[in-house]
């Protein structure tokens, strides 16, 4: 399928797996991947090591200054690295998560990681996803797409991911994380997560990667008129 250079912009709920699906379209039609999510894990990473930010999810104002010095940049394969130091299993963590929404919610952090995500979209033929990508960084993104699945999915999908990476988390914890990253995420005041009115609509509960890539590429076969 030939493909414009368009930007296609992936918004939704947590674990809904949007970077496995951002990640499978992208190679699908040639495109590089780019992960908003990682960058803000990626910062929350680093205020914890350099504790501004406290156990009550309270975040220092020092942090703005020190994100002048902060290098975060993705390898070819798309590995989020910190200086010179790979930190794509570190970001992952549960610790990272439960403290991840409240600095999003933080505007200079946000405006730290916009420039980022501006620079890279300079490009254009990119799939990237998070949650305000189609409303906030990329609003005339030409394709945006915004994900959903019921909440025992997406609970079950982490479970299932931070056990193969070794953790043991209980289902309870991943549950109570995903209502509260949702929640926190929805209600802050800039750049809420929500559905941008020209977005198009996957509830991925049921459905395999094959069947996601299907439903993209008829979605872009009509909306460009692809043969
Ligand atoms: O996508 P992922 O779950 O890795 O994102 C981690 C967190 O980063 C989200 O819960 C949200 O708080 C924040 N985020 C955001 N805006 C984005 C991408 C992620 O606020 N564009």
């Amino acid at each position: 399928m030939n493909i414009p250079d368009i930007i296609i912009a992936i918004d939704g709920y947590s674990s809904t797996g949007k970077s496995s699906f951002a990640r499978k379209a992208a190679a699908r039609f040639g495109f590089l991947y780019l992960d908003s999510g990682a960058l803000y894990r990626g910062v929350t990473l680093f205020a914890r090591e350099e504790m501004l930010i406290n156990r009550l999810n309270k975040v220092n104002p020092a942090l703005e200054k020190a994100l002048e010095n902060l290098d975060l940049h993705f390898s070819a394969d798309g590995r989020l690295f910190m200086g010179p130091r790979c930190i794509e299993q570190e970001i992952r963590s549960l610790e990272v998560s439960s403290q991840v929404s409240p600095i999003a919610a933080v505007p200079y952090v946000r405006h730290w990681v916009d420039d980022k995500l501006h620079e890279f979209g300079r490009r254009g033929r990119i799939v990237m996803d998070g949650r305000d990508i189609g409303t906030a960084v990329f609003p005339n993104a030409e394709l945006k797409i915004f994900m959903t699945a019921s909440e025992e999915v997406r609970a079950r999908r982490r479970y299932d991911e931070l056990c193969a990476k070794g953790e043991k988390p209980l289902l309870e914890e991943v549950v109570k994380n995903l209502r509260e990253r949702d929640y926190i995420d929805s209600h802050r005041e800039t750049a809420p997560l929500r559905r941008a009115d020209d977005a198009f609509v996957l509830d991925n509960s049921e459905m395999g990667f094959d069947e996601e890539l299907a439903w993209i590429q008829g979605v872009i076969q009509g909306k460009f008129s692809i043969l």
